[in-house]
């Protein structure tokens, strides 16, 4: 689905990123459409994590413009304010390769947590909205379990629940399915599939060209920190044109 007549809901250019001397991004631009699901592909270290942690202000980038539709312009060459770093945060929320739940809260515990703490939502809100989302993943029974309870996939799908209950703009996914065994992985992309239908807007890394194939509207491929090629799945998976491109999808396939 693409929706090319309407203003992007994200636009970021210019995105630089250093540790110490390492420069992990090297000027990123890009634009993230209403309903529309991105996916980053590229080698390990190549910047992609960097990426969707700059987008929801868990690093903060050395230079570049964030700008979510509605929300703040952010320009990271200046000073940037509290309460522009919370506008952009509260944008957008990340599923990571690890669920990273609480091991000592339960299933709905985790899930009411964020809208609680971080939004001031009422707590009964809290749980009403929590029990439908995970009736929604099939995991209503798994309510008051525990983390260590549930398998690996039960476990991600939790937290997407838990990203889905803050009610962003734009859902950021971590290496969803690279975490587990192999067959979970399917139930997974099972429920990003169902909410790239639902028309959630979001972006992707992930090395499941297959699924990506499927569901994304534009592909993006990292290497050494620049986004060296982009385009529709069709063209990029199938007939890239770079180089680069070409021998990262070879030895992947
Ligand atoms: P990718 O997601 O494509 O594998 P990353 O964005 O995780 O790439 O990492 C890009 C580079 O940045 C790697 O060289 C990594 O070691 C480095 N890096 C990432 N986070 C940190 C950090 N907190 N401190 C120092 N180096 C980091």
């Amino acid at each position: 689905m693409s929706h090319t007549d309407t203003a992007p809901l994200l636009a970021v250019s210019g995105l630089q990123k250093s540790f110490g001397t390492n420069r992990v991004l090297d000027g990123v631009d890009l634009e993230v459409r209403r309903g529309d699901v991105l996916v980053l592909i590229g080698p390990s270290g190549s910047g992609k994590t960097t990426v969707l942690r700059c987008l929801n202000a868990l690093e903060t980038p050395d230079a570049g413009v964030l700008a979510f539709d509605g929300g703040p312009v952010v320009d990271f060459s200046q000073k940037v304010s509290k309460s522009d770093r919370t506008g952009l945060r509260d944008r957008s929320a990340m599923v990571f390769q690890h669920h990273n739940l609480f091991p000592h809260l339960t299933v709905i515990q985790n899930v009411i947590e964020g809208p609680i703490q971080a939004h001031g939502v009422p707590k009964a809100e809290a749980v009403a909205r929590a029990e439908t989302l995970l009736a929604r993943v099939g995991l209503s029974e798994k309510r008051d379990a525990y983390p260590s309870e549930l398998s690996g996939g039960q476990q991600q799908r939790v937290g997407i629940v838990r990203a889905l209950a803050l009610q962003p703009s734009l859902l950021l996914f971590d290496e969803p399915t690279s975490a587990l065994d192999p067959e979970l992985v399917g139930e997974v992309l099972t429920v990003l599939r169902e909410l790239a239908n639902e028309g959630w807007t979001m972006v992707i890394v992930t090395h499941e060209l297959g699924f990506a194939r499927e569901v994304a509207d534009e592909v993006l491929f990292f290497d050494a920190g620049v986004i060296v090629e982009r385009g529709a799945p069709s063209e990029l998976l199938r007939q890239p044109k770079k180089e680069r491109t070409r021998r990262f999808l070879d030895r992947l396939l």
